[in-house]
């Protein structure tokens, strides 16, 4: 997410400068590292009135992957006191505006951890457990009530940018924030984005947020995460996004040679849906593509895949960059590939 890169003596006092002027993001915690600290900020609208402290060369514009406010220091004893330190907490715990989502084993646990978190974190009302993993065509999950205020419609902030949506109806992760970010950065003014598998919007958003002459069109089958993409594009006055719901294959027949940028983000099948990123790319275009695979090889793998798709298709694909999004199970990992194609010029 977005940052100011500060030196250590001058952190002080860019941090009251903030504080008093609301531009700092205390939902995360400030990071430092050697000489400089890393204080996150309420995005775009944040840094563009930041003209003074950067011209004065106080503070550069920087860009990191932040931990959540909340004393995690605090939160490990605490567990540890209040439950015999033998929960496995290592999971932690996500932060959606006031719900707290935590993934116990037992009622047992989730009520203890339920009542460490609420006691390090004023601001929780309410927590929810992971009831299964993710699945399904949709991508969501069951969630079980804990303790707190009973409800499921969470309001979260990120980027400078506001999300609202029922968890249980759409799929919905804060750990894609860094990702969000990133593509973010990588998008520029003037180029059409298609924002597959849209999901609630957070990549849509974004993107059409920070270049306000983009043209994002964000595609997706699940009615309840389109409804809730149209209320946050709404929400977040951002007029150039188009939602579309619908099936990727299908929609983008409509979409043939649109897009400079594609993201991909359905990682457990991204790759049935480059014969759809082929037809609504432009000659040239930026793939953000997304994928489970094996901790060990999961680049090749996928590269070998994308080759022999693409090749006899006399698409040229080449890797710009790639990373580890997370870690996915005990053998395998989410990545990134950022990749370029080019196709055939046509006569
Ligand atoms: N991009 C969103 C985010 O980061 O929060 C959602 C990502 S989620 C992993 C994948 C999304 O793709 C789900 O919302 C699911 O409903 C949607 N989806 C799955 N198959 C699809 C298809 N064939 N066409 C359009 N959307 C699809």
């Amino acid at each position: 997410m977005l940052c100011l890169k500060v030196r250590k003596d001058n952190a002080e006092k860019v941090r009251k400068y903030l504080a008093r002027r609301k531009l700092s993001d205390n939902n995360y915690r400030i990071y430092g590292s050697g000489k400089f600290i890393y204080i996150p900020i309420a995005g775009l609208s944040a840094s563009r009135q930041l003209g003074a402290l950067l011209g004065r060369g106080m503070a550069e514009l920087s860009s990191r992957r932040f931990e959540p406010a909340g004393n995690r220091q605090g939160y490990r004893k605490a567990v540890s006191r209040a439950l015999g330190g033998s929960e496995d907490y290592s999971k932690g715990y996500d932060v959606m505006g006031d719900i707290a989502i935590i993934d116990a084993r037992s009622r047992k646990s989730a009520l203890g951890l339920a009542k460490v978190i609420m006691g390090i974190n004023k601001g929780i009302k309410t927590v929810l457990s992971k009831g299964g993993p993710v699945s399904g065509e949709y991508r969501t999950r069951r969630y079980v009530y804990v303790c707190g205020e009973r409800k499921f419609d969470a309001v979260y902030r990120e980027n400078g940018c506001t999300f609202m949506m029922d968890v249980r109806k759409a799929f919905f992760s804060p750990r894609l924030s860094y990702e969000r970010g990133r593509i973010r950065s990588l998008a520029t003014d003037g180029e059409n984005v298609m924002v597959m598998f849209a999901g609630t919007g957070p990549f849509a958003i974004e993107v059409a947020k920070a270049h306000s002459n983009t043209k994002v069109v964000a595609i997706e089958l699940n009615r309840n995460a389109y409804r809730y993409m149209v209320k946050n594009i709404k929400l977040n006055k951002a007029v150039n996004v188009e939602p579309v719901l619908g099936d990727v294959k299908e929609v983008a027949l409509r979409y043939k040679g649109f897009a400079d940028r594609i993201v991909m983000p359905l990682p457990k099948d991204s790759y049935s849906f480059i014969g759809a990123a082929v037809l609504a790319a432009k000659r040239r275009c930026v793939v953000h593509y997304y994928a489970f695979g094996s901790k060990d090889n999961a680049l090749a793998e996928h590269c070998e895949k994308l080759r022999a798709l693409l090749k006899p298709k006399g698409i040229r694909f080449r890797v710009l960059s790639w990373r580890v999004v997370r870690p996915y199970s005990a053998s395998e990992v989410e990545i990134a590939i950022d990749f370029e194609m080019l196709k055939k010029k046509t006569a």
